[in-house]
């Protein structure tokens, strides 16, 4: 389920930076495992959402995918929302594929301050840094979006060396064992933090935490194990998405040098202003213009629904501005494809500047009985 940042921080959705900061302080201070009082799963909690709104980049990810996502189930929470992943990967991998900021964890804040404690949860041993997150925008058509489409994007981003696959080393060349942190790929520090200094554990810089190094570099990548490539991918936007909304793609962002990890690739849809429709939610709406006598005795005019074209009946008596609603023709619900919207038609009313004499007459015969 989705959590409340704000709410977990006791702060308002327009707080400041500095408000967040102070907000987080009080709180870890409050609830920091290692203090009397200190509850570790409520520390977490709380370094998750600061860690997500002291960013002002994933503050902004998190407001918008919050606002849209929780209406679907969730970030990660319904069934529907996990399919949706799924497919959005192209049915690759899936298993961390859900929406989720998990991966953020207290080496982030604190320089690995909490990195050898038991209090963080944290993986014993500290990584490289994970490489970028990458944000494209894609456009799609009002149908598209509506009813799901396939993309191809092309990207030109950090990618593991594919002659050293990512270690940095130059094949064949044998591993020498880091003289810096003696093998461990990591080393203690003495930080200060605002809880007081603290001993800490931080990967090795000489051999970014992998105690060894090569004892010669990879001559294509120069060492780093990355080196930028175009490459493409495919991706399943799935229907019912609407503008503004984007789909996470785990491990689809840029390589960290040295195997360090792979950072997300987010798609934002940016649906093509159609010349008949328009979208609120999951309803369409258009309009049409029928004459007056049309208005008066009733038609079957001919429509174009997102569908295709479809034929709607003008009861006898309707008024211009009236609503003609089309049950289940909107579009398709993002997860629940089952379900969908509707079509409301708004009906003008079409008023004759020039009258044949023979139309004039006829409309001045019965001008009385209207
Ligand atoms: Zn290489
Ligand atoms: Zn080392």
């Amino acid at each position: 389920m989705s959590k409340d940042y704000y709410k977990l921080l006791g702060i308002d959705k327009n707080a400041t930076t500095d408000e967040i900061k102070k907000a987080f302080k009080r709180l870890a201070l409050q609830f920091h495992p290692d203090r009397p009082g200190g509850d570790e799963k409520k520390f977490k909690e709380i370094n998750e959402a600061y860690q997500v709104l002291s960013n002002s980049d994933k503050r902004a990810k998190y407001d918008q995918f919050g606002s849209d996502f929780e209406q679907q189930g969730g970030f990660g929470g319904g069934a529907g929302w996990e399919d949706f992943m799924r497919a959005a990967r192209g049915g690759q991998g899936g298993g961390n594929s859900h929406f989720d900021f998990g991966d953020l964890d207290l080496g982030d804040l604190f320089g690995g301050a909490f990195g050898g404690g038991a209090a963080s949860g944290r993986r014993g041993r500290p990584s490289a840094s994970r490489g970028r997150d990458i944000q494209v925008d894609v456009e799609v058509d009002f149908k598209e979006a509506a009813f799901g489409v396939e993309r191809e994007l092309s990207l030109r981003k950090q990618s593991a060396c594919d002659v050293c696959r990512g270690h940095g080393g130059e094949p064949g060349s044998k591993l020498d064992t880091c003289p810096t942190c003696k093998g461990q790929g990591q080393v203690m520090q003495v930080q200060r933090t605002f809880l007081g200094a603290m001993q800490t554990v931080v990967a090795c810089t000489n051999c970014e935490g992998r105690g060894q190094k090569p004892e010669k570099k990879c001559k294509h990548c120069g060492g780093s194990g990355v080196h930028a490539k175009n490459t493409s991918v495919k991706i399943k936007i799935p229907g019912g998405i609407d503008n503004g909304q984007a789909i996470k793609l785990t491990g689809h962002g840029e390589a960290a040098p040295h195997n360090g990890g792979v950072g997300d690739l987010y798609v934002r849809v940016h649906i093509r202003p159609h010349k008949n429709f328009t979208r609120e939610g999951f309803d369409v709406h258009s309009h049409i213009e029928i004459s007056f006598a049309e208005a008066v005795l009733g038609a079957h005019v001919k429509i174009e629904t997102i569908d295709g074209p479809a034929e709607l009946k003008i009861p006898e008596g309707t008024e211009a501005g009236q609503v003609i609603r089309l049950k289940n023709k909107g579009v398709p619900e993002l997860g629940r494809p089952s379900a969908r919207g509707d079509h409301y038609v708004h009906v003008k009313l079409r008023v004759p500047k020039k009258l044949s004499k023979a139309a004039r007459q006829a409309l001045e015969n019965i001008k009385n009985e209207l």
